[in-house]
């Protein structure tokens, strides 16, 4: 089988993390990361950055905070149908 650069696919062309590599960053045990992977990350503010931006997404705590305000507006959404529905029946009766 062909696993020359196992590292290849984890770094692109800059030699910054790509998602694989953060995957295997995140997916490594605690304090077994790959050295070449952290000591990159350690020294390079680009790949910091990403990882942040990236960590702070799969967070669960902050995706358990935004999946509710998508179900707010859904749920605001159809109760202000539901509502214009229920004032044209209650208009129709009136009349
Ligand atoms: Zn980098």
């Amino acid at each position: 089988m062909t696993s020359a650069r196992p590292v290849g696919a984890l770094v692109d062309s800059r030699g910054c993390l790509t998602s694989a590599g953060f995957a295997a960053l995140a997916g490594a045990p605690v304090g077994r990361a790959p050295a070449d992977l952290a000591g990159h990350v350690a020294g390079c503010p680009r790949c910091q950055q990403r990882m942040l931006v990236e960590g702070a997404g799969s967070h669960p705590a902050q995706a358990r905070r935004r999946q509710p305000r998508l179900w707010l507006g859904v749920a605001v959404g159809l109760a202000a149908l539901l509502l214009a529905v229920a004032a044209l029946v209650l208009a129709a009766r009136l009349r």
